[in-house]
């Protein structure tokens, strides 16, 4: 590892917590990239967020902007139809027998974080920053701070390089990591990431709530529109990032 190796790629999906690390990580790195998967999703419309979130960055914080490097959708399908679960196939949303949303594709952070680090790697960038959380988890084993730990001295072991794997709302509620945007970038970045940013497992933006666009009533849409309540009524608090 040499100190020239800085920056940070941040792994994005155009969602809200994505979108959250994204600019937390643009404040804190002084070159920043994003790096996106293609693992079959039904919906197109994830893609498109994606576009649209970073031209609004880039638009509306010029500081960022500057900091803001390319963007790489990397084509994984072939692991994709291994997870076959609801988010790639069209199987209804419900809660499998081991408890867990039937979305959930197994080991899905493990296979981002293999391909992001070699990303990384290629590009010169030392952290990866992903919005992994482990507080209104939905049981996901892949996104505990254990699980992150663990991977990271695989990868330093597998690559011979350190890849510090940075994950700014482990610890943090829904309606924290609201606050935590306006921390970051004031009401301007909240009001972005509510109406840009796409959450729904069902790829629906025909509806504004006053949480963003979605179908209402899937478990993504409950998740999100819960934590914009919560935040809404604990009077819009910013949170300093840490
Ligand atoms: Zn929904």
């Amino acid at each position: 590892m040499t100190d020239t190796i800085h920056g940070a790629l941040v792994l994005f999906s155009g969602g809200q917590d994505s979108s959250v690390c994204l600019a937390w990580a643009l404040q804190r790195y002084t070159r920043v990239e994003t790096v996106g998967f293609d693992y079959g999703q039904r919906h197109a419309v994830e893609l498109e967020a994606r576009r649209v979130l970073r031209e609004g960055l880039q638009r509306r914080f010029p500081m960022w902007a500057v900091r803001l490097g390319g963007d790489h959708m990397l084509d994984i399908k072939g692991f994709g139809a291994i997870g076959d679960t609801a988010l790639t196939a069209e199987r209804a949303i419900e809660i499998t027998e081991k408890g867990l949303p039937s979305t959930y594709v197994p080991g899905r952070n493990l296979v981002f974080l293999t391909y992001a680090a070699a990303l990384a790697d290629r590009l010169g960038l030392k952290a990866l920053v992903g919005g992994m959380c482990e507080t209104d988890f939905s049981g996901y084993p892949d996104c505990r701070r254990r699980t992150m730990d663990a991977m990271e001295t695989a990868l330093e072991l597998g690559m011979e390089r350190a890849f510090p794997i940075k994950t700014p709302l482990m610890r943090l509620s829904k309606a924290e990591t609201w606050a935590l945007a306006k921390g970051l970038g004031g009401d301007e970045l909240i009001e972005l990431i509510r109406r840009d940013s796409h959450t729904c497992y069902l790829g629906q933006r025909d509806v504004e709530h006053d949480w963003g666009f979605g179908c209402g009533a899937c478990p993504a849409c409950e998740l999100r529109a819960n934590g914009w309540r919560d935040w809404v009524s604990a009077g819009r608090p910013a949170l300093a990032p840490s």
